[in-house]
């Protein structure tokens, strides 16, 4: 999900697509890739790893042609490799793209062409793209505009796409779902040309002029005119925006931090996190990876996670899940603790290991640990093709797109979210029932709008951060599922902020930690409308009598606790064992917002690293 650059106009194109890669590389990637188009011939070059290799790679060539594309890869269907990565080319060679996202029917489409005596060299889902759009050029003897059209209308999924024929020289196809595309329009009317990238970034030093394509939209650039259609083929009167924006304002997206940009790309990333994967009709959960597991998995009589950090956190929350849904004994274990300390494995258990990076040590070490003790290991990563994603025997990707910043966040919450997913399919296998599956799947579906819904308060959390910035300890406090959220509000409070936090369940309270209240040491305690309100609400009226200030964290509609607390949250409602989802945004501006009245450097915060891949 990282980036294309793409030029047509009659400089050289290879420095601005370059150049273009550069920019976008704050986005993260695992491979770069560039093609030219020059007197009908394509020259592809592509390599794994960053773009300075990719530079070494083609240092002593030549590179002409005024058009081309290029590409940053963040592998989804194939690990990063130089075959994997973009441009990929068609069959006969005629047709290039780069893509970023997913295609989610490329099984399906794969089959019918493989059918038809295509064949495939790389592992994408991209690959199967190109043949299909060279497929209906062909047959229908379409121009290139009109066979990517056709192309997407067979898609599922998430795209930004650039395409090139050999035999139109004069054109440039850009198209998107989901992933990001922008037309900078620049040169003049005698001579236009026109940059396409992932954001304005590679842009922005050639014109200010821009336009940024909506979902289902596509971008013809042909004989140096620009024509906006959807796929639909509705012609669209495109908006020129004038860019006013710095160059590193516009890689955070407008956004002061990474952090803050993607605490706010977490509506996108969860329903990433559940693109393609929730069968409604059978109340279930499909995960490609786990298919060939799926004997394994219904014997599994429990089950170890393992993992670190907020991983961890998110763990303590799936745990509560697991058990709920799928009647599995589960626990959760430091990835450090579980290779070192000598346990009693029961038969047919099995290990789940959650890491973002899936580079964490502990945890890679954890399950070679598992393996050799027979267990079966199961992982929940983002990075694809990193050493986690490699090691288990089935995984889960999370899909949520890189992660900058050291504390994390969107993937804390679609690693909650793939654990409550995963206690679906398991607890499908076993005593759930369809319509208790088809209820959940119905409260997963609204997240990512819940998501957008809770981020609309960041106002109100930020005015929370200038009144407690000078607080100097906090305690974190919540229940049952929510006794690991409030773990992880500590955590981020204390990566960010710098202040000393403790996150805990808020049973804890009354056996030891209530002595440390007093008006200059604060709560936050999650109080949701389920199950544990009660006693959450009991937590908070302890509190206070002991002269302590208190944070509530609660439902939308609940208005009882403005009268017992200091400040109240609302977040909306949603199914108790869902509600760390919601619960994670707000505790996570909260922390954000106070390290920046601190001055703290939020995206790298001292003595951190955003992958620990040390014991
Ligand atoms: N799904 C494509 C692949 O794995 C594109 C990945 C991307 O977004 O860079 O090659």
């Amino acid at each position: 999900m990282c980036g294309i650059v793409g030029y047509i106009g009659k400089r050289e194109a290879y420095p601005i697509l370059i150049k273009g890669l550069e920019r976008l590389e704050y986005r993260g990637y695992d491979s770069a890739g560039v093609a030219l188009l020059n007197e009908g011939v394509f020259s592809v070059h592509k390599k794994k790893g960053k773009v300075v290799e990719l530079k070494k790679l083609v240092a002593h060539k030549k590179l002409l042609g005024k058009v081309g594309i290029a590409h940053t890869r963040w592998a989804t269907h194939g690990i990063p490799s130089d075959k994997n990565a973009h441009p990929q080319l068609s069959n006969s060679g005629d047709i290039i793209i780069v893509h970023n996202g997913i295609i989610e029917n490329y099984l399906t489409i794969k089959k019918v062409l493989t059918k038809k005596g295509y064949k495939f060299y790389s592992d994408t889902d991209t690959e199967v793209l190109a043949n299909l759009i060279e497929d209906i050029k062909k047959n229908t003897k379409v121009n290139l505009g009109e066979a990517v059209r056709l192309a997407l209308l067979e898609i599922d999924g998430a795209y930004g796409i650039l395409v090139l024929a050999k035999d139109e020289p004069d054109t440039i196809v850009v198209a998107k779902i989901g992933s990001p595309a922008v037309i900078g329009v620049g040169g003049s009317k005698t001579n236009p040309e026109f940059f396409i990238a992932s954001d304005a970034t590679p842009i922005i030093e050639y014109t200010d002029r821009v336009i940024y394509l909506e979902d289902r939209e596509m971008g013809i650039i042909k004989n140096g005119e620009l024509t906006i259609k959807t796929i639909q083929n509705k012609i669209v009167n495109p908006y020129v925006h004038k860019l006013e924006m710095k160059i590193e304002e516009l890689e955070k997206g407008g956004f002061e931090h990474f952090m803050l940009k993607e605490i706010f790309e977490q509506p996108e990333a969860l329903h990433s996190t559940i693109r393609g994967r929730l069968i409604e009709s059978d109340g279930n959960i499909k995960f490609g990876g786990l298919e060939k597991f799926q004997k394994e998995l219904k014997n599994l009589r429990s089950l170890t996670v393992v993992a670190m950090g907020t991983a961890r956190f998110t763990g303590l929350i799936g745990e509560y899940a697991l058990e709920e849904l799928a009647d599995i004994p589960t626990k959760v274990e430091y990835g450090s603790e579980f290779t070192y300390r000598k346990k009693a494995i029961a038969k047919n258990s099995g290990l789940l290991a959650i890491s973002q990076s899936g580079e964490t040590a502990d945890t890679l070490n954890s399950i070679k640990e598992a393996k050799r003790k027979g267990m079966l290991t199961l992982g929940i990563v983002n990075v694809i093709g990193s050493s986690i994603a490699r090691e288990v025997d089935a995984g889960i990707y999370n899909h949520v797109g890189p992660e900058t910043a050291v504390a994390s966040t969107k993937a804390s919450t679609s690693q909650v979210l793939l654990q409550i997913m995963l206690a679906i399919y398991l607890g499908r296998m076993r005593g759930l029932t369809k319509k208790e599956g088809q209820t959940i799947l119905k409260e997963i579906q609204k997240l990512p709008e819940l998501a957008a819904k809770t981020l609309k308060n960041s106002d109100q959390i930020k005015n929370l951060a200038k009144k407690y910035k000078k607080i100097e300890h906090f305690f974190f406090l919540g229940r049952k599922y929510n006794a690991g959220t409030a773990m992880e509000g500590a955590l981020k409070m204390k990566e960010c902020s710098y202040i000393h936090a403790e996150g805990m369940n808020a049973t804890e309270l009354k056996h030891g930690p209530l002595s440390l209240i007093d008006e200059n040491f604060p709560s936050l305690v999650i109080a949701p409308m389920d199950s544990m309100y009660e006693k959450s609400k009991s937590s908070i009226q302890e509190i206070k009598a002991r002269g302590g200030l208190v944070i509530a964290l609660t439902t939308e509609g609940n208005k009882e606790l403005e009268k017992i607390a200091n400040d109240v949250i609302y977040i909306p409602k949603t199914l108790e064992m869902l509600t760390p989802i919601l619960a994670f945004i707000p505790m996570q501006l909260f922390a954000y917002y106070i390290a920046v009245e601190r001055g703290n450097d939020v995206d790298k915060p001292r003595n951190l690293a955003k992958s620990v891949t040390v014991e």
